[in-house]
């Protein structure tokens, strides 16, 4: 990729999770495409884990990881690229919230970026509660600090959530 001096890099973090059609490839598949983004760079990306579902729905377990981008896209732009993702990989728009899904691409963090508007909220919510996220992004930016919580190696692992262990 040609880089010029005055493009500014940003650093971005995006949430992976699949339960169908092969979850632990999906999100093999998926890390690839994201290293295909437009004006983006894939810096690093974590193990994968596997998660029990939460929500109340019965459903196969989840795999899931993060990965971390610099990009020099704005945050709406590189949301608009992780949506083509999922619908180039099969994602209906229209399923169930917390229902089985073939791939979910989340923007957890974007820089220090701190928005609620429609159609684009970072940091994402839900960091904080959700170990499937917490864990693979202690694992892969353990100096990372999120606006608005504070560094993520001060934010405790959930002890209420279900089951999760790394994927060896
Ligand atoms: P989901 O079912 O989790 O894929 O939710 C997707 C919807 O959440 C889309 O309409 C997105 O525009 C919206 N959304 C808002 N903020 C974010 C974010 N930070 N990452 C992913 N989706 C987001």
């Amino acid at each position: 990729m040609a880089s010029s001096d005055n493009t500014h890099w940003r650093p971005a973090y995006i949430g992976l999770g699949s339960n169908l059609q092969g979850p632990a490839g999906q999100l093999e598949s998926a890390i690839d495409s994201l290293a295909t983004i437009r004006r983006t760079r894939l810096i690093k990306r974590s193990a994968l884990y596997r998660s029990a579902p939460f929500g109340g729905i019965e459903q196969p377990d989840y795999v899931n990881a993060v990965a971390a981008m610099l990009t020099a896209l704005d945050a709406r732009e590189l949301l608009d690229e992780l949506q083509q993702i999922e619908s180039r990989r099969g994602r209906q728009r229209d399923e169930v919230r917390w229902g089985p899904r073939v791939i979910d691409l989340d923007l957890l963090v974007f820089a220090n970026l701190s928005t609620d508007e429609p159609g684009l909220v970072v940091p994402h919510p839900g960091i904080a509660e959700r170990n499937f996220v917490l864990l693979p992004l202690k694992e892969i930016a353990p100096g990372l600090v999120i606006p608005g919580l504070g560094p993520v190696a001060n934010l405790p692992v959930n002890m209420d959530e279900p089951q999760i262990a790394r994927i060896e």
